[in-house]
């Protein structure tokens, strides 16, 4: 991955457990050295072109949180398969999709960290990502409305300012942001 040589995802939500990540049915159950997949992801970026799964599935569905667990799946292996496209308005270039494992085997070493770890290791590190899309979010509605507000001269792109009144037809500054200050639902960003 760090070569740019493979493409990964990472398939956590099914279409019955989002939030509630530890109410996932995929399961893993261990096969020879390895271990046997069954289930489906839904909503999963990079699905489409991914050569790498990072798997979360229940080793042991008796412990709840405590027993998901992350598996490195190819996107070779026999009984892997991808579903249709779903339609996004924008990143298009990481095609959000449903994948579907049906014994799906993998070898030992396809199971990273011990079992069990799983569910930890992801609220470890899901609150950063979700802050990163979060500022993103937010910045671009900061810009599109400063955009709006001063149409005559835009900070970086005409050409975007211009596409954005096409939409609005209206400049914003028509409404009430004229008469009060804006306030984003998140505690960085006023707009006055
Ligand atoms: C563009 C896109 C890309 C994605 N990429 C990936 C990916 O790469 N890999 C992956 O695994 N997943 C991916 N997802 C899925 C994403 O992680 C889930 O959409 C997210 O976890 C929410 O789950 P859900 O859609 O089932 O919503 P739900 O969990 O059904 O939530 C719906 C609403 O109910 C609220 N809610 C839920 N539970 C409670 C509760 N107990 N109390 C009060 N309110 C509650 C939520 O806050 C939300 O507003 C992607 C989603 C999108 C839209």
């Amino acid at each position: 991955m760090a070569r740019a040589e493979a493409i990964s995802a990472i398939g956590m939500t099914e279409p019955g457990a989002g939030s509630d990540l530890a109410g996932i049915r995929t399961r893993a159950v261990p096969q020879g050295q390895g271990w046997r997949n069954n289930g489906q992801k839904i909503f999963i970026s990079n699905g489409q072109l991914a050569d790498l799964v990072l798997l979360a599935a229940k080793t042991d569905p008796d412990q709840g949180a405590k027993g998901v667990s992350l598996l490195l799946v190819d996107t070779q292996t026999p009984g892997f398969s991808r579903g249709r496209r779903l339609e996004k308005p924008s990143m298009h270039a990481q095609g959000t999709i449903k994948l579907f494992f049906t014994d799906v085997d993998v070898g030992p070493d396809a199971l990273l960290g011990p079992p069990g770890s799983g569910f930890k290791a992801m609220m470890k590190e899901l609150p950063q990502e979700r802050l990163l899309v979060v500022i993103a979010a937010v910045a671009a509605m900061e810009s599109a409305v400063q955009w709006t507000r001063n149409p005559v001269a835009p900070p970086a792109s005409g050409l975007r300012c211009n596409v954005f009144r096409q939409f609005v037809r209206k400049p914003i500054e028509a409404t009430h942001l004229k008469r009060q200050p804006y306030t984003l639902p998140f505690p960085m960003v006023t707009i006055r």
